[in-house]
């Protein structure tokens, strides 16, 4: 991987090699995320976007503190779904108002520490508008409206929105929503459009960004209400399998250049925001295990390692594929090695879906290696099912 560096045979993390920092851990895996990668990612980012342009960092997509700490100091705002999450993003010292809780399904609690909290919350149903003002005592609740827009974005990795969806209010009824609003004792902030995440191909970005703004204007032109921000959602998405090509950013560069015209047109003090996850997070985090046997079983070789899909779901392709692809995987102790050899990585649970590589081109190793998976920052250690099979969690660390 481009991004890390090697020193001999061994991966290097944070300026460590790999064997020292999981000697360090004791005997169990690990997911090491790289602080100066996700800096990096998000100055590379404010470089090439127009500076009006405000970023959030969406946490459910890595929520590590240690990594929510960090991001809080390089971007605009935090963007929770459930009141662990609030807790996490108030403990930043992030101020309320650069916070926003999104989410279907929020329950009353969820609400009334959202309300207290003064964050803003990102209505999705009338119901949920009518349970909030039903809170309302001293202080007037913030909100915004989640729309679910009347457009899909093509090839997005995960479609959140157009058609029949659990998340946003359908954009046809969201002028009802707004007339409704005011006559509620609450605060208005604005709109937040999400249609989708993991999109590699700037040309549908572009062409949702476009909707999301024309279609916030219309309803806050319609509605006579003025925003203090425009959430136009994200889904920049990352190379993860082989022929993957990085998103090219120059592209929606200049598409938000005229985004943040035609919003500061109507709206001169309202806030362009756009909210990420794995953008920020995916590449600088490896998950690392360790090579625990090795057989060979009718000519296949297998490495059977300590970690697998009970911590790691999404690289055992359970987690959203639709074809199961592998993750980019390396012997992370044998990085100059050229003797290579076809093999499996699978993990200690008893189950065929416990697969981190299949048959894939790597150094031959042997027990006691050990076996990174790249692009693990973002939806690994919380997007897995820990408790399957009852064997140690894995470690997390910032370096
Ligand atoms: C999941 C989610 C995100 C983050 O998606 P990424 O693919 O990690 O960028 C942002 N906003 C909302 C509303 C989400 O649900």
């Amino acid at each position: 991987m481009a991004n890390y560096e090697i020193d001999g045979d061994e991966l290097v993390v944070g300026g460590e090699p790999i064997s020292r920092i999981m000697g360090r851990i004791g005997d169990r895996p690990a997911y090491l995320y790289d602080r100066n990668l996700i800096r990096r990612r998000v100055e590379s980012l404010r470089e090439t976007l127009p500076e009006s342009v405000s970023l959030h960092y969406a946490i459910k997509a890595n929520p590590m503190p240690e990594v929510v700490e960090l991001l809080a100091g390089l971007v605009d705002g935090l963007d929770i779904a459930s009141a662990g999450e609030l807790d996490v993003a108030i403990s930043t010292g992030t101020a309320t108002h650069d916070i926003s809780f999104a989410g279907p399904g929020k329950s009353d609690g969820d609400l009334t520490a959202a309300i207290d909290a003064g964050v803003t919350i990102n209505v999705e149903s009338f119901g949920e508008l009518r349970r909030i003002c039903g809170f309302v005592d001293s202080q007037r609740p913030k909100v915004a409206l989640r729309i679910n827009p009347d457009f899909e974005v093509k090839s997005s990795g995960m479609k959140m929105a157009g058609g029949a969806k659990p998340f946003g209010i359908d954009a046809e009824l969201a002028p009802g929503v707004l007339a409704e609003i005011k006559n509620c004792p609450v605060d208005f902030q604005g709109i937040h459009i999400f249609s989708g995440a993991q999109n590699l191909n700037h040309e549908p970005i572009c062409e949702s960004q476009q909707y999301a703004i024309r279609l916030a204007l219309d309803l806050c032109r319609g509605a006579g209400l003025a925003p203090r921000f425009v959430n136009i959602g994200g889904g920049f998405g990352i190379p993860y399998f082989r022929g993957d090509q990085p998103l090219n950013l120059e592209p929606i560069a200049a598409n938000l250049d005229h985004v943040a015209e035609q919003l500061s047109a109507e709206y001169p003090d309202c806030e362009l925001v756009l909210e990420l996850g794995r953008y920020f997070v995916g590449e600088a985090g490896v998950y690392v295990c360790r090579v625990i046997d090795r057989k060979v079983s009718r000519g296949q070789v297998f490495l059977v390692t300590n970690g697998g899909l009970h911590h790691h779901l999404a690289a055992s392709g359970n987690f959203g594929q639709i074809l199961r692809k592998n993750y980019p995987v390396a012997i992370a102790t044998r990085m100059g090695s050229d003797d290579t050899e076809t093999a499996s990585v699978v993990g200690p649970l008893c189950t065929p879906l416990d697969l981190l590589a299949d048959k894939a081109q790597l150094a031959i190793a042997d027990v006691g290696d050990y076996v990174a998976v790249f692009q693990s920052g973002a939806y690994g250690y919380t997007a897995s099912p820990h408790l399957f099979l009852s064997h140690p969690l894995p470690a997390e660390l910032l370096l």
